[in-house]
């Protein structure tokens, strides 16, 4: 195997004990050259289910604001300095990457140009999952993300609203993207490219 150019080093591993082997040699964990660590859902549930607990109706503004500086953050430091400006590129690795971390499936419904505005959805949300039988939308974590991403994108600031959710049993989640912009036509052309860019695929 050493022979083989792709191959750099092999190492075997013993079971921890008889019936389970876990990977004692790549610590810590890393997603494009960043430590990472992962959650189990009893974890992010115990999380964000406490932080609500606690500051009622306020921790939705807070998970909201965690989530727009990770959308910030995502853009910034991760899809810009992969993807570089091109657009098509940029879309594909975010939704992509979302979805592997685990968050959820994102799918851009729909884009209206001429009004400013964009649909998308998000099916197996892994913050909605979380409260079923809810009467009302229950993301500002994710929601929060997707602001943070697409206002530094476009460079607007924009208001996301959760429609649909499948806390309140809709079958996905589907968010409102309004632009709140000075710079209308720029954002105009920005969204006719990205339509563009989903008609050609
Ligand atoms: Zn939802």
């Amino acid at each position: 195997m050493k022979s083989k150019p792709y191959v750099i080093d092999i190492k075997l591993i013993k079971p921890l004990f008889n019936g389970l082997i876990c990977d004692p040699y790549f610590f810590p964990l890393n997603v494009f050259n960043e430590r990472a660590i992962i959650f189990l859902r009893r974890n992010y549930e115990g999380m964000i289910k406490e932080i609500r607990r606690q500051l009622g109706s306020a921790a939705e503004t807070l998970l909201y604001l965690m989530g727009y500086n990770i959308g910030v953050n995502y853009y910034e430091k991760g899809g810009k300095i992969i993807a570089g400006r091109d657009l098509d590129k940029l879309i594909r690795l975010t939704i992509e990457s979302i979805k592997q971390i685990g968050l959820g499936i994102i799918e851009i419904e729909e884009i209206n140009s001429e009004k400013l505005e964009a649909t998308v959805k998000i099916h197996q949300s892994s913050e909605c999952e979380l409260f079923k039988k809810s009467k009302k939308p229950e993301s500002h974590f994710i929601r929060g993300i997707m602001a943070g991403w697409i206002s530094q994108l476009f460079k607007s600031k924009v208001e996301v609203t959760e429609v649909k959710c499948i806390a309140k049993g809709d079958p996905y989640c589907q968010f409102k993207i309004k632009f709140i912009s000075e710079e209308k036509e720029r954002i105009k052309e920005m969204l006719k490219a990205i339509s563009e860019i989903l008609k050609s695929k």
